[in-house]
């Protein structure tokens, strides 16, 4: 095992919605939007992070603002790269990073895993490790993962949910569903258009939805107003839409994930499932915000079911505590001499 200052040592979660960048000794550095604004013909970078998704449906035609990272996987390995050259270099210092231990979603493939490696040793660092996104969030939402006994973590994030239940420092089964965040954006979306022909951003659908979204009929009913265009008219409409109109919306994508949920219980082994309904369920990723659905989930299985106390942080949270412990946790390791040729220093 490697062994380095302390300053070298970074936890990563590249999420479809955010990244983060943890520097041992540090905490969290960075907490960023996944977002890449770049020129079409050129492949010229404008902006990354927050600045590039302030951007997002306001380009010029020749720039695009895109989220590399959808569903969780990449879908533009280059982009990728260079977000995570960015990102990296923004943690400071004249030097490669030594050590990385980097989130995945577990259903990456093989395929999949190599690239973020080879993005991660192509932005600058030494010896990349992964770690399951479902194990790091069991553990920075201080999960007893290494114990025999069973827990769920459910992580709800852009563009995937995550069911895992884990024991004895395993993952003892999992189900990915490619419904997340995002999801619900695009149903707002969707259920503004066709009941009142009203056509949002979907980061205006995001707004609403993290303003009065709900998962429960049960929350307090607020409101908010939109904008968009009038499909008839064509002209600009502004709108207020509530909390009923917005779950009625998002419902179909809610249930998918609570199904998810009951098919993973069903599923686990019955000495785990003992564990996990004396224990409850926990909630991680942004998506374990929106209001009702810890309640909504415990209508549903039964289950006492809470949320993370850092939803958003706890997978770069649990995979820098990996790296306090040497890099307890992951699976795959590489060093950066096969792909040197690769590298860019800065
Ligand atoms: P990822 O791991 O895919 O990067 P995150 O865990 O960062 O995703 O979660 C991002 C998602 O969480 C986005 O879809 C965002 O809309 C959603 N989100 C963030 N805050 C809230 C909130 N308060 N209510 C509902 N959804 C939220
Ligand atoms: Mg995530």
């Amino acid at each position: 095992m490697l062994r380095s200052r302390p300053g070298r040592e970074l936890a990563i979660d590249l999420g479809t919605a955010n990244t983060l960048v943890f520097v041992r000794g540090r905490g969290i550095v960075v907490f960023e939007p996944s977002v890449v604004a770049i020129e079409e013909q050129s492949g010229v970078i404008h902006a990354v992070g927050e600045d590039a998704r302030r951007m997002i449906g306001r380009t010029p035609a020749n720039i695009r603002a895109i989220r590399p990272l959808r569903h969780g996987v990449i879908a533009d390995f280059d982009v990728t790269a260079e977000m995570l050259r960015y990102f990296i270099r923004r943690v400071g210092g004249a030097f490669s990073f030594a050590r990385v231990v980097l989130c995945v979603p577990s259903a990456i493939t093989k395929v999949e895993q190599e690239a973020v490696e080879e993005a991660t040793l192509a932005a600058g660092a030494r010896h990349v490790s992964l770690i399951e996104e479902p194990m790091a969030a069991a553990i920075g939402a201080s999960l007893p993962v290494a114990e025999p006994q069973g827990s769920m973590i459910v992580d709800i994030g852009g563009g995937t949910t995550e069911v895992a239940v884990l024991s004895l420092g395993g993952i003892v089964l999992w189900e990915s569903i490619r419904v997340g965040g995002y999801e619900l954006d695009e149903a707002i979306v969707r259920h503004l258009d066709t009941k009142h022909h009203l056509l949002i951003g979907s980061e205006t659908a995001e707004a609403a939805k993290i303003a009065c979204g709900s998962a429960t009929a049960s929350t307090q009913d607020t409101q908010t107003d939109v904008s968009g265009r009038d499909r008839v008219t064509g002209l600009l409409r502004r709108m207020t839409i509530g909390s009923a109109e917005i779950r009625t919306a998002i419902e179909q994508s809610i249930m998918l994930i609570t199904e998810a949920v009951k098919r993973t219980l069903e599923a686990t082994p019955p000495e785990l499932a003992a564990d996990i309904s004396s224990k409850g369920i926990v909630l991680a990723g942004g998506g374990a915000l929106l209001r009702g659905l810890d309640e909504r989930l415990t209508a549903e299985t039964g289950l006492a079911v809470r949320v993370a106390d850092r939803p958003l942080e706890c997978v770069v949270l649990g995979a820098g505590s990996s790296l306090e412990e040497h890099g307890a946790w992951t699976t795959r390791h590489r060093t950066a001499r096969l792909s040197r040729r690769r590298r860019r220093s800065f």
